[in-house]
């Protein structure tokens, strides 16, 4: 099994960050889980994959090559895949991982995660969606995503289909037992 990590190419404002991102990247490794992840040396993402390596996981890193200089590529991984641009990074990162997770990030972040789980609730594929939030970084987003479940535009079992823990190890059991949701994006002509 192997799992795509998508966080910051910053170490945000506390050290409770990098820490978390070591944490998840041991555990993986130490669970035999293979980490796939955007390639760099520099802020969480270089945090998870040393941690990882360190702990005698396989590391799968993909970069765009206008990137290699500006997250420096990690030139320690099992293996670094240099693409052509951020939309085939993005599709072989998808492709190489059985499931998904994200650290606490920036813009890069959000867009990753929001893009393979609105893959996931059109049915695109059937893998797990999770985030690991570290010190409560996300509860406000979790927050706005209930308020947007309660106006009316993301049914709930698409809402519940985020895995959300705070500790490495129960998200890995809860992705371990993740099963897709059941219910379409969209609605048949005899529902409306
Ligand atoms: P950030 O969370 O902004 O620090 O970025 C984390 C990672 O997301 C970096 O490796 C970025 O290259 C990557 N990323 C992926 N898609 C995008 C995008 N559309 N805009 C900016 N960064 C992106």
């Amino acid at each position: 099994m192997r799992l795509c990590v998508f966080c910051g190419s910053s170490d945000g404002a506390a050290p409770l960050y990098r820490e978390g991102a070591q944490a998840l990247g041991r555990h993986l490794a130490r669970s035999g889980v293979g980490l796939v992840y955007g390639g760099g040396k520099v802020g969480l993402m270089g945090a998870v994959a040393d941690a990882a390596l360190e702990a005698g996981g396989e590391v799968i890193g993909v970069m765009p090559r206008p990137l290699v200089e500006k997250e420096i590529g990690h030139a320690g991984l099992t293996t670094l895949h240099v693409v052509g641009s951020m939309h085939e990074r993005k599709a072989m990162m998808a492709d190489l991982a059985d499931g998904f997770v994200a650290l606490p990030g920036g813009l890069g972040t959000f867009e990753e995660l929001f893009e393979v789980w609105t893959w996931a609730q059109l049915g695109y594929h059937p893998k797990p969606v999770s985030l690991l939030n570290v010190g409560g970084f996300y509860d406000g987003l979790l927050a706005f995503l209930d308020h947007v479940v309660g106006q009316g535009f993301v049914r709930e079992p698409h809402r519940a289909m985020l895995i959300c823990a705070q500790d490495p190890a129960e998200l890995l059991t809860r992705i371990r037992a993740y099963e897709p949701p059941r219910v379409v994006k969209w609605v048949q002509a005899n529902e409306r």
